[in-house]
Parts: structure tokens; C-alpha cells; sequence
């Protein structure tokens, strides 16, 4: 095993694997086995709100299932808590971060919407006024473009405060939020190149801004496109994308190795997922991958 590359898969247990996240399973184990890479687990279950029952052991029996085996041990971030405590405190101690006493709601009213939601209008930026009390950590972000240069994607420039604006690292309910705890597990982890959706596209600037300030390297980037279902929509839990049949995996995995433009040959029809993944292990080549952030899924 090449002792430089290490990818990985972080699934949120808050349902099954359904055919779009398959796909970045797929395209993040095969990249990494053909770089003779390391593919690492890791459980993104800190929003326990969200987590589903069972959700866990089912993703386990899929991933099985589709011969797609980790290695070393899985991380749980619901065992990490101290990591990201200390990532903020460390935030906190050299002024990136700032407590913020507003709601959604105040936020909602006196602001403009980003790309993802509206931008923080800088209320708490100077403190917060006297009588009101802190409920969430804001990392401060600043007019400059951010450079991200994905292997698939291509170049993507964004300017955080035009175009998110400080952004929320702890949340009232306490949850650190998924844009510092991705940073620190990343690191934590050995990540040297994150393999996933383009969902995530725009969330890499505030990524590695946040790298920038916890003085951590920033991974390589690639971005597989999404997969849409019959109506141009992202399949996702929230659109009800049915699960992974864990006793089709076959036929599943070469679905997504269709998807991500490595049709397997004639002859490895209905061949176990093991060998569908062994041949694209062997034939892996980037150039192949559809170079958009969306593609619809063919039957
Ligand atoms: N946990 C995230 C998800 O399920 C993935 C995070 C990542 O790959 O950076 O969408």
C-alpha cells in the first residue's frame, strides 16, 4: 500500500445509502485503490437530531454488501467531541471566532441571501450588545477569494464574505458544526484527498479557510457529480431515494461504475462486486469521469 494516499468515506447515519451516495462511496474507494491508497470510515454522527436507528448497521451491511471494506478502524465524531472543543478554543484564543446572540429568525430579517442561505450581517462581529446571551460560534471570514482547485471540477474562486458570510461553528444546541469538524477529523485522519459529492463543492472555501486558520494542511479536492433522479432532483434522503439493496449489490455497484463513466465489460455481468471493483481498480482513469456537478442517473 502506497503509504501517502489516504481517502476516505463519511457517511451521516441518518438513513440507508441510496444510489448517490453509493456513487461517492464507489468513486472514493476506487480512487483510492488505484492510487494503492488507504480508504478510511468515518461516522459522521454528531447531529443527533438527525441520526436514524439502525441507519449505522445498515450502511455497515450495504457497504459490506458491495465488497467496499475499510481500513484501520472506524471513526465516530460522537467519540471526538474533545477534538473540535479544542479546534474552537484554539479559534477562540487567536480572535477567528466570535459568540453571536442572534436567531435565525433576526438573522432571516436583516440579510441577504448567499449560496447558501442568508449571509450574516455582522451584528455580533463587535460583541455582543449587553443583556443578550451567546448561542452560537461564528468564524469570522474576510473579502478575499479563496482558491480551490478540484481534480475534477476545475478551478472554483469564492469570497466568503460576499458570498456566506461568517458562518456558524458551534450551534446553539452545542453540535459543532460540520464545516469544523470535517477540517479537524480531516487532518486528524491523514486525509490526503477527499473524494465526494458536488453538493460539497461550496462548502471546500469555507473548508479551507478554516484550514488556514487552525494552521492545517489542506487536502486534494475532487468533487463526483451528483446524481439526479426522474425530476432533476438531487437523490437524497429528503427525496426519498430508495435504499440500497444489499442482496442486488451487484447490480448496484455496477450502476454507479456506469454512472462514473467505467461501464464494466460484457463479461463481468452479474460478477460479484468484488471483481466489478477490482476491474475498475485496474482501469481507473479520471479523464472518464463526467466532468459536471450533476449528472441523471440512466436506468
Ligand atoms: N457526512 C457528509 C454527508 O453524508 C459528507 C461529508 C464529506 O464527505 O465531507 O453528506
Amino acid at each position: 500500500m502506497n503509504s501517502r494516499y489516504r481517502g476516505r468515506f463519511a457517511p451521516t447515519p441518518s438513513g440507508p445509502l441510496h444510489f448517490g451516495s453509493l456513487v461517492a462511496a464507489v468513486g472514493s474507494y476506487v480512487d483510492a485503490r488505484a492510487n494503492q491508497g488507504a480508504w478510511l470510515l468515518r461516522i459522521e454522527d454528531l447531529d443527533t437530531p438527525r441520526n436514524v436507528a439502525g441507519a449505522l448497521d445498515t450502511i455497515l451491511r450495504q457497504l459490506e454488501a458491495c465488497a467496499l471494506l475499510w481500513d484501520e478502524q472506524i471513526v465516530y465524531q460522537s467519540r471526538r467531541v474533545s477534538l473540535y472543543q479544542a479546534a474552537l478554543e484554539q479559534l477562540r484564543a487567536s480572535g477567528q471566532v466570535f459568540a453571536c446572540a442572534c436567531s435565525r429568525k433576526e438573522i432571516a430579517d436583516s440579510s441577504v441571501l448567499g449560496i447558501e442561505g442568508p449571509i450574516y450581517p455582522g451584528t455580533c462581529r463587535a460583541g455582543v450588545t449587553a443583556g443578550r446571551s451567546a448561542r452560537t460560534w461564528r468564524m469570522r471570514v474576510s473579502a478575499q477569494s479563496i482558491r480551490a482547485v478540484d481534480l475534477l471540477q476545475g478551478e472554483h474562486l469564492q469570497n466568503l464574505e460576499v458570498e456566506v458570510g461568517d458562518f456558524v461553528v458551534q450551534r446553539a444546541d452545542g453540535i459543532f458544526a460540520y464545516q469544523l469538524t470535517v477540517v479537524v477529523d480531516d487532518a486528524a485522519q491523514g486525509i490526503t484527498r477527499v473524494v465526494r459529492g458536488a453538493d460539497l463543492l461550496y462548502s471546500t472555501a469555507r473548508q479551507m479557510w478554516l484550514q488556514r486558520a487552525l494552521r492545517l494542511v489542506t487536502p486534494e479536492y475532487l468533487h463526483l457529480p451528483v446524481a439526479l433522479g426522474d425530476r432533476g432532483t438531487k437523490l437524497s434522503k429528503q427525496t426519498f431515494a430508495p435504499a440500497i439493496d444489499a442482496t442486488h449489490a451487484s447490480a448496484a455497484v455496477g450502476k454507479a461504475l456506469r454512472f462514473l463513466g467505467h461501464a464494466p465489460p460484457d463479461a463481468l455481468n452479474g460478477a460479484a462486486p468484488r471483481d466489478l471493483l477490482a476491474w475498475a481498480v485496474e482501469h481507473w482513469n479520471l479523464a472518464r469521469v463526467p466532468a459536471a456537478r450533476a449528472v441523471p442517473v440512466a436506468e
